[in-house]
Parts: C-alpha cells; sequence; structure tokens
C-alpha cells in the first residue's frame, strides 16, 4: 500500500508513512504526513565551521540542518477496513483541522523517494540501459512520459549498477 500511496502523493510533492495499524477485527492503518512532528532543535546552533564548510562545498545548508523539514504538519488519515477480511478500505479524516497540509509541497529533486519510478517504468529503463541507450534520450522519453524527477546520476548510477550485476550474473534487484 506504501507503493500505491508513494505513486499519487510523491509526484505532488508530498508524503505520507505509516504511524500505526490495528491487524486484530476490521484492519486499520493510520498515516501521517512526512513533516509531521516537531522539527529537532535539541542539536542546539548549528557549529559556523559547518556552514561555511557546506558554503565551501557549495551547498546551500550544512547536513546537520536536514531535521528540520519536520513542521508539526498534522495532516493525517485512516483507512479502515469496511469488513473484517474484506480488503476493502473506507478512508476517514480523525478530524476536520488535520484535512490539510500546513506547507506547501516540497522541492522534489531533493527527495530520493519522489525520484523512484514506478515499477513497470523501472523495468522498462532497465532495458533501455541495457541496450545501451543514451542517458539524454532515456531522460527524454522519461520526460515525454510524465517522469521528471529522475537525475542524470540515478541513471548513471543504475547502468554501472546494472552492469556489474549481469557481469556477476546476480538477480534482479530493486530498481530505479
Ligand atoms: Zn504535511
Amino acid at each position: 500500500m506504501q507503493e500505491e500511496l508513494d505513486q499519487w502523493t510523491i509526484p505532488r510533492g508530498y508524503s505520507m508513512r505509516i504511524a500505526g495499524a490495528k491487524v486484530t477485527g476490521k484492519k486499520k492503518v493510520r498515516w501521517v504526513c512526512y513533516r509531521g512532528g516537531e522539527a529537532r532543535h535539541h542539536r542546539g546552533p548549528v557549529d559556523e565551521s559547518l556552514i561555511q564548510q557546506a558554503k565551501a562545498e557549495g551547498r546551500r545548508k550544512p547536513t546537520t540542518d536536514r531535521s528540520s523539514k519536520k513542521c508539526g504538519c498534522m495532516f493525517k488519515f485512516e483507512l479502515i477496513e469496511t469488513t473484517k477480511g474484506s480488503d476493502l478500505w473506507v478512508l476517514h479524516y480523525p478530524n476536520d483541522e488535520h484535512k490539510v497540509h500546513n506547507h506547501g509541497p516540497s522541492d522534489q529533486t531533493s527527495d530520493p523517494r519522489a525520484r523512484k519510478l514506478p515499477p513497470f517504468m523501472s523495468v522498462e529503463v532497465d532495458q533501455w540501459l541495457r541496450e545501451g541507450r543514451q542517458v539524454s534520450k532515456i531522460q527524454e522519453d522519461l520526460k515525454a512520459r510524465g517522469f521528471m524527477n529522475v537525475l542524470n546520476t540515478d541513471l548513471y548510477n543504475r547502468k554501472r549498477m546494472l552492469s556489474k550485476h549481469d557481469s556477476q550474473g546476480v538477480g534482479q534487484d530493486v530498481g530505479l
């Protein structure tokens, strides 16, 4: 279910995670926003030298700042099975204030999960890479199909991994 939901939310700049599931009787799964919870402030102020180092490396922010993506967003919903074992689900918002996010969509390319392709597309890309198709050509095809978030680096890495796996005769692993 995570995969199906990700295919819907991530291209839109949001993602959800499971916060709890009740598995006895009627199943119930609670989903909360990835940015739920408070930013972790306990690290204290970021060391000035880290900021300088990040700048020197051309990064905007020091890596220690990552946890600040959490912004207390209360968006959540629950999926409740209609009857025990039916595998039919109803969507339920625990309360009205939590039907919307308290933040805009995230920057897509910053989230590796946003760059992940659905399985059918990933299989096709693997095929293209094995055929030796150029990364720029693959990007064109991906964009034509609405997949805008795959980085060239992802494709080069994948290509390298494929040729390594193929030469070692290792089975298929998880795709892009
Ligand atoms: Zn949110």
